[in-house]
C-alpha cells in the first residue's frame, strides 16, 4: 500500500455520500472485485483460491472478530455501522468506523480501511498468507473456547471451593468476575460431556488443548481465565502445575484494549494481580502472564509514547527485579518512559492487597516508584 494510495482514501473520506466509493477502495489489494481469477498473495509466490478467502471472509463477520479482540464499538451510525476507537493507532476520539453488513472498516485517523484479511495483517503485523493462516485458526478454535467458557462460568458459583479460593485471592467483585469473565472447570468429564453434546468431537476438544489423550478433561478444578485465543488455569490444588495454558499463543496483553487508553499503563505478571488491582479502581493495569513478554505484547507497549509502570513479583530470589529491570532497557530502547514499583519484600500486587494493602497505598507506591 502505497502513501498516495493512502492519502487518496482520506481525501475520498472527506466527501459526502462516499461510503460506497470509501469501501470500494479500501480492499484489500488482492481483493479487488475486478479481479476474476485466481490471484497471487503479497510476493506472488503461490495462488489463493479466491473462492476459499471468500468463504473463510463469510465465516468470519469482521465486527465478530473486532469484538474477540475487545474492540467496542461506541456509538451506531445508520445502516449497521460503527465508530469506535481504532485499535490500530493511538487513538483518542473514535476513527474508526466499521460496516457490519459489508464486513469492512475505515479509520478516519490513521486512513487504513479493508476487509477481515487486511484487519488481521495490520493488527497483527504479520504478511497476508500468515494472516489467513491466524483467521482460520481463530474460526476453528473461537467458537469452542466461548463454548468452554460459557460452561466454566456457570460452574463458578456451583462450587463452593472455586468462591472460597476467589475470596482467599482477594478477588470479589460481581462486577470484577464479570469483567474477566472469570469461570471454574470442575474436571473430571464435564466439559468433554458439555461439549461433546453441543456437537463437537472429542477430536477437536483434544487438538484444542481441552482434553488429553485420554478423553478427560484438561483443566481440573482450576479457576479458568479466557484470554485471547487461550485459556488460562489456576489450580485450586497446591499438588497440580499452578499454572496452564492451552498449547496455542498465549496472545496479547490482557484486556489491552481498555489499558491502551491511559497515558500511564501498569503492567503486572499475573491475572490475580490484574483483578486486585483493576477492583480497587486501577483501569489503566495490563498483564503479560508472566514476565517474559511475547513480540506482540512488546510491540504493543510501544504502539504509542506513555509510561509503563513495572510491578513485577518482588522475589525472595530477585528475578522478578531482574526481569522488569531487563524489561524497563528494552522499552527504554524504543522511546518508552518506565517506572519501577517497589513492593515491600516477598509481595506481589496480589498479596499487598490481600494482607490488607489499599488503594491509596498502592497510589504512594506509583507515586514513589522509580526510574
Ligand atoms: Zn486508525
Amino acid at each position: 500500500m502505497g502513501r498516495t494510495a493512502t492519502a487518496e482514501r482520506v481525501v475520498l473520506g472527506k466527501g459526502r455520500n462516499s461510503r460506497r466509493a470509501l469501501f470500494a477502495d479500501t480492499h484489500h489489494p488482492c481483493l479487488g472485485s475486478e479481479c476474476t481469477l485466481p490471484y497471487s498473495a503479497a510476493g506472488g509466490k503461490q495462488s489463493v483460491n479466491r473462492q476459499a478467502l471468500d468463504e473463510l471472509k463469510q465465516q468470519i463477520p469482521l465486527l465478530d472478530y473486532l469484538q474477540a479482540q475487545d474492540w467496542q464499538p461506541v456509538r451506531p451510525l445508520s445502516g449497521g455501522r460503527w465508530m469506535g476507537l481504532c485499535p490500530l493507532h493511538a487513538d483518542r476520539k473514535p476513527s474508526f468506523l466499521v460496516d457490519a453488513g459489508k464486513s469492512l472498516f475505515y479509520c478516519y485517523g490513521c486512513g487504513r480501511g479493508g476487509d477481515v484479511i487486511r484487519f488481521a495483517e495490520i493488527y497483527h503485523d504479520v504478511k497476508f498468507r500468515q494472516a489467513l493462516v491466524l483467521l482460520r485458526q481463530w474460526r476453528g478454535l473461537a467458537p469452542l473456547l466461548q463454548q468452554a467458557t460459557d460452561f466454566y462460568r456457570m460452574q463458578l458459583h456451583r462450587h463452593t471451593e472455586a468462591v472460597a479460593y476467589l475470596q482467599q485471592r482477594g478477588v470479589r467483585s460481581p462486577e470484577l468476575i464479570e469483567h474477566m469473565r472469570i469461570g471454574y472447570a470442575p474436571g473430571g468429564g464435564c466439559l468433554r460431556a458439555w461439549l461433546i453434546e453441543s456437537g463437537y468431537p472429542l477430536s477437536a476438544l483434544r487438538q484444542a488443548g481441552l482434553a488429553t489423550s485420554f478423553g478427560y478433561d484438561a483443566y481440573v478444578h482450576r479457576i479458568v481465565f479466557p484470554l485471547e485465543g487461550n485459556l488460562y488455569g489456576r489450580s485450586l490444588s497446591a499438588a497440580a502445575p499452578p499454572h496452564r495454558f492451552l498449547p496455542s499463543p498465549k496472545g496479547g496483553l490482557y484486556a489491552w484494549e481498555q489499558a491502551r487508553r491511559y497515558p500511564e499503563v501498569i503492567l503486572v505478571e499475573g491475572l490475580f494481580d490484574y483483578a486486585v488491582l483493576w477492583q480497587s479502581g486501577f483501569h489503566n493495569v495490563t498483564c503479560a502472564m508472566g514476565t517474559h513478554l511475547n513480540a506482540r505484547q512488546f510491540q504493543q507497549l510501544c504502539d504509542s509514547p506513555r509510561t509503563v509502570y513495572l510491578s513485577f513479583d518482588a522475589d525472595s530470589n530477585g528475578s522478578g527485579q531482574q526481569a522488569s529491570q531487563q524489561l524497563a532497557h528494552r522499552l527504554q530502547a524504543h522511546g518508552i518512559l518506565t517506572r519501577r514499583i517497589v513492593l515491600p519484600a516477598g509481595h506481589d500486587p496480589n498479596s499487598f492487597f490481600v494482607e490488607g494493602g489499599d488503594a491509596a497505598q498502592f497510589q504512594s507506591l506509583l507515586e514513589a516508584a522509580q526510574p
